[in-house]
C-alpha cells in the first residue's frame, strides 16, 4: 500500500490575515507524519506525530494555544483511533499536558478504558511519566485567544482551530488522531465532539477514516464522522463522502461551521468545509499538497 499523510488544522472563518501561519503549520505536521511513514513507520505513530506538532503550535486551539472557557482556564479535549482493531482511547477537559493526543493513546493501549476525564486523566498521565505542564504555558503565545470580558459569552456557532491527522501506513492500517482545546468560552466540563468516537474522529480498514473541526454540538448529533466512515463504505468517492456529510449535518442541525478530512482504505483523500478556511494538507508518494 502506498502511504499518505493528511492533516488538518481546524475550520474558521475570522483568520484571513493569519492563513499563511495556519498553512506552514499543516505542512510542518504532515512532514512529520510522513517522516514516520517514509521510514515504515505505523499509521498510529504518524497520525499522533502530526498532530503533536499541531499541539506544539500556538497557531492552533490545541495544547499550547488552546482556547480558553468561561473560567479563563484550558480543558482539552483529544482522541486516537486505529481502524485495524477498532482500537479507541480519548481523553476529556484534561487540563495540564502539553500533548493530551498522547495521553488519549495511553488510554487506549495502557488501560483497560477507552475515555478518562479530567483530573482523572492528568493523574493517569502523571502515572505513566507525562511532565506536568503548568497551565500558564499553554497560554503563552496564544494571546489572541485570551478572553476579552465580551468574548466569555459561549458562541455555539463559532469554530475553533482543533487539529487532526489521518495516516495509512504501508501494511494497509487506518488510523486518526485528532486534538482541541474546544470552542472558546465553553462551559468548565464541557465537553465536544473530538473526544467522542464517531463524532470527532472514526477510523474502520473496511471503511476508511475521517477527522471532523467544527461546531461540537452539532457535530455529535449526527455521529459525523462516523456516518461520513459509512458514506465511504458505500462506495461513495472519498471527496463526494467529505460534501454529502456536511450537507447533511447542515440539512439535520442548521448552518453550521464544519469541516472534514477522509481517507480511504485505498488511500483516496476527500475534504470539504463550510468556512472560509481549514489549512489541511496531503503528503503522499505523489508529492505534497497544502490547501485551506
Ligand atoms: N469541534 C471542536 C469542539 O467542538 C471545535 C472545533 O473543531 O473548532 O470542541
Amino acid at each position: 500500500m502506498e502511504p499518505v499523510i493528511l492533516v488538518h488544522g481546524g475550520a474558521g472563518n475570522d483568520f484571513d490575515e493569519r492563513v499563511p501561519q495556519f498553512r506552514a503549520g499543516v505542512e510542518r505536521a504532515a512532514q512529520a507524519g510522513w517522516a514516520v511513514l517514509r521510514a515504515g513507520g505505523k499509521a498510529l505513530d504518524a497520525a499522533e506525530a502530526a498532530v503533536r506538532v499541531l499541539e506544539d503550535d500556538p497557531t492552533y486551539d490545541a495544547g499550547h494555544g488552546s482556547f480558553l472557557n468561561a473560567n479563563n482556564e484550558v480543558e482539552m479535549d483529544a482522541m486516537v483511533m486505529e481502524g485495524a482493531r477498532l482500537g479507541y482511547g480519548a481523553v476529556a477537559g484534561i487540563q495540564r499536558v502539553a500533548n493530551p493526543v498522547s495521553v488519549a493513546r495511553m488510554v487506549m493501549e495502557r488501560t483497560s478504558h477507552s475515555l478518562v476525564v479530567g483530573a482523572g486523566a492528568e493523574q493517569l498521565a502523571r502515572s505513566f511519566g507525562v511532565p506536568v505542564c503548568p497551565m500558564e504555558e499553554l497560554v503563552a503565545g496564544s494571546s489572541t485567544h485570551l478572553l476579552r470580558p465580551e468574548d466569555r459569552v459561549f458562541r455555539a456557532d463559532k469554530a475553533g482551530d482543533t487539529v487532526g491527522a489521518i495516516a495509512l501506513d504501508a501494511d494497509g492500517l487506518l488510523a486518526v488522531a485528532v486534538s482541541t482545546g474546544g470552542t472558546a468560552g465553553k462551559l468548565p466540563g464541557r465537553v465536544g465532539d473530538s473526544p467522542l468516537i464517531g463524532c470527532g474522529a472514526y477510523a474502520d480498514n473496511s471503511l476508511g477514516a475521517a477527522a471532523a473541526t467544527g461546531h461540537g454540538e452539532a457535530l455529535m448529533k449526527i455521529l459525523f464522522s462516523k456516518t461520513a466512515c459509512d458514506l465511504l463504505g458505500s462506495g461513495l468517492a472519498a471527496q463526494q463522502a467529505a460534501e454529502q456529510v456536511l450537507e447533511l449535518l447542515s440539512r439535520r442541525t442548521g448552518p453550521r461551521e464544519a469541516g472534514v478530512i477522509l481517507l480511504s482504505p485505498s488511500g483516496e483523500v476527500g475534504s470539504a468545509f463550510s468556512t472560509h478556511h481549514m489549512a489541511h494538507a496531503c503528503i503522499s508518494v505523489h508529492g505534497m499538497w497544502v490547501r485551506d
